[in-house]
């Protein structure tokens, strides 16, 4: 099998198309089994995110990305990224020093938090990511007092009435009728206000929330242009699904309403800050069956008055990650409805039965799914997870000893070739 190392950190197995994925998932286990280990492991294809860079730069070739660190600030992930020109959102000190320490220029980085520690202002003047959100009154003053020459976005509210999987209510943005106020006051204060952000919520199925966010974006353009601001930037956040057939419509619904508000003519920046949509179908996670009980018996009457113990045929699975792992999202309802569950060796035709996945926790309601069908698994079998990248290895806590899963990455050997051409020499970032 060829390796290619990917920065200090990562090694990236290479293999051809034709090979099947449940193939790499079966080897992987076993030759962690040679080596006596059981962990719950990430396979990650650094192609699929190559992909998904190709697919939004061909269906919304106005809109820069900047990557929605928080999703999965999986270095490899990063580097990668970075590498194919794709710009960052970051939310925190840390976020930003991660990005770049990576060698990202600054003006590839948005701070997209409204409600930033003073602490993280001025570390963003310190390295200079001049790009930054607001929605109050407050962070006009802070950021007066620690990056006064910061370019900003006003943030507002989306529209309340659209379906989102995971909508992010009163937390962030403004309404559009405090807009105006808030200008004055930033044009009071001396600020660059330079433009206009949203983000609809993250799980996006249908494109029209972002094309009434787009209308209300250019409602408040006027009003600042009325108050002899000089807009040029939208940002028109995350939230985008990664499967093309959600992904395809969505954008084409943007795309126009982008077209008829902010036509080419009107020389504004279109910027995106999508996560989940790069990241979830490249990562699939592996997980083993620890333990396995009968579902609990009911107690049933036989209506004399006497109880006994009807068995169910059901299964209860203990498996080698839960809630406080990798499938935190679960709890939150942002997993991905598109993920499929997998047993790695189906016997062939078997018998399908009702059956609950439990974390490893000592935690009663680690419980992942029930109620799912699966054929009679063994202790010792492993289930593979569709679509895990997205809001699970950033989300996982360490509680009750459980190591965290293993990470390997893998990528079709003629998109590696493309990536870092042999002929050429290109060096590998170093980082
Ligand atoms: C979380 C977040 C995103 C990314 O959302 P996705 O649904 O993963 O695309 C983008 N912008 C902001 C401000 C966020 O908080």
């Amino acid at each position: 099998m060829k390796h290619e190392n990917f920065g200090k950190d990562c090694q990236v197995q290479l293999h051809t198309e034709s090979k099947p994925f449940m193939k790499l998932v079966q080897e992987t286990a076993a030759e962690l089994k040679l080596q006596d280990k059981e962990d719950a492991f990430f396979l990650v294809d650094l192609g699929d995110i190559v992909k998904k860079v190709e697919m939004w730069r061909q269906c919304l070739p106005r809109v820069e990305p900047f990557y929605a660190v928080k999703c999965n600030p999986d270095r490899a992930v990063l580097r990668l990224l970075a590498h194919l020109g794709i710009g960052f959102d970051c939310a925190s000190k840390k976020e930003m020093s991660e990005i770049v320490d990576l060698g990202v220029e600054p003006s590839r980085i948005v701070f997209a938090h409204t409600c930033k520690p003073r602490t993280d202002i001025r570390y963003a003047a310190q390295v200079n990511v001049d790009l930054m959100t607001f929605d109050n009154e407050e962070e006009l003053r802070k950021i007066k007092a620690f990056f006064p020459s910061a370019r900003l976005l006003l943030r507002i509210l989306p529209p309340a009435n659209f379906n989102v999987q995971y909508a992010f209510g009163d937390k962030f943005g403004c309404h559009q009728l405090q807009a105006s106020s808030l200008l004055r006051t930033a044009r009071d204060l001396g600020l660059d206000v330079v433009g206009v952000s949203f983000h609809v919520g993250s799980g996006v199925e249908e494109g029209e929330v972002y094309a009434a966010a787009v209308r209300s974006a250019a409602t408040v353009f006027d009003e600042a242009h009325a108050l002899g601001f000089h807009f040029h930037i939208l940002d028109v956040g995350g939230g985008f699904f990664s499967a093309p057939a959600v992904f395809r419509p969505v954008a084409e619904v943007l795309r126009t309403a982008l077209d008829l508000h902010f036509p080419e003519k009107r020389k504004v920046r279109i910027m995106a800050e999508p996560g989940r949509y790069f990241v979830e179908a490249a990562f699939s996670l592996t997980v083993t069956v620890i333990a396995k009980r009968r579902a609990s018996p009911r107690v049933a009457s036989n209506g004399n008055g006497v109880e006994g113990l009807e068995e169910k045929e059901a299964f209860e699975y203990y498996v080698n990650d839960g809630i406080h792992g990798s499938f935190h999202n679960v709890t939150l309802g942002v997993c991905n409805q598109l993920m499929e569950i997998r047993p790695v060796h189906p016997p062939e035709n078997a018998k399908r039965h009702v059956s609950s996945l439990w974390g490893p926790t000592c935690n009663g309601g680690d419980k992942i799914f029930s109620d799912v069908m699966l054929p009679e698994l063994q202790v010792g079998d492993v289930i593979n997870f569709t679509q895990m990248g997205a809001y699970t290895i950033c989300l996982t806590t360490s509680f009750n000893g459980i190591p965290r899963p293993l990470i390997f990455y893998h990528c079709c050997d003629t998109v590696w070739e493309k990536l870092f051409p042999t002929d050429r020499q290109t060096a590998e970032p170093e980082k």
